[in-house]
């Protein structure tokens, strides 16, 4: 039994805590819930200036296992965000990729202003399963850059006619 960097796969402390927790719940607290790596998130920042954050699927993972289904895209530069216009540091961008047919947020990027922390607040909603409309339409307090996961959805690019028939599913199951 291998846990932390030596067992290979992402090398990073949150990933080695978890590691930690698996094994105490499992062989020292026996609760009897096992816990398991499957479907782990692993997410990342890299302390760049500014901040590089992303969580779950690229673009090119996500339209490699999801063959099937629509992928959507929104991409929307920084320079589109309140906080960042006010604070003076509108580089970068963030990008969300999406399955077309369920809504559901399959990964996150941002470079940008404290984009680690702005994927934090997608992973939750990725945690709890939360479709991009909920995120399009939730009240965040102004001028925060949460506010921002108001207006990302916005940019959605549609691929074809699969596309736009999710597009009106979804608009018809959320209406
Ligand atoms: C410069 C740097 C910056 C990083 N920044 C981040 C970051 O910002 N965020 C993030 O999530 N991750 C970061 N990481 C990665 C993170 O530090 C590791 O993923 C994490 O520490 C892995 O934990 P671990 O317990 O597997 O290994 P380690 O923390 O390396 O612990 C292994 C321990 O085993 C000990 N040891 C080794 N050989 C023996 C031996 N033969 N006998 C007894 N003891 C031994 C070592 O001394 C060490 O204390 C960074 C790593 C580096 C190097």
């Amino acid at each position: 039994m291998a846990l932390g960097d030596c067992q290979g796969g992402p090398a990073f402390t949150h990933t080695f805590y978890d590691d930690f927790r698996i094994i105490r719940a499992n062989l020292v607290d026996k609760t009897g819930f096992q816990l398991t790596t499957t479907n782990r998130m692993n997410p990342y920042v890299v302390y760049i200036d500014p901040q590089l954050g992303h969580i779950g699927r690229h673009e090119t993972e996500a339209r490699k296992q999801h063959l099937t289904k629509s992928i959507k895209t929104a991409t929307m530069p920084m320079s589109y965000v309140a906080r960042a216009l006010e604070t003076d540091e509108t580089r970068g961008l963030m990008k969300a990729v999406v399955d077309g047919e369920s809504g559901q947020i399959l990964g996150f990027t941002c470079l940008g202003i404290e984009g680690g922390e702005i994927m934090s607040i997608v992973q939750v909603a990725m945690m709890g399963e939360v479709p991009y409309t909920t995120l399009q339409q939730a009240v965040f307090a102004h001028p925060k850059l949460a506010e921002s996961l108001n207006n990302l959805w916005g940019f959605l690019k549609w691929r074809g006619i699969r596309s736009l028939c999710s597009m009106l599913s979804l608009f018809r199951s959320h209406s």
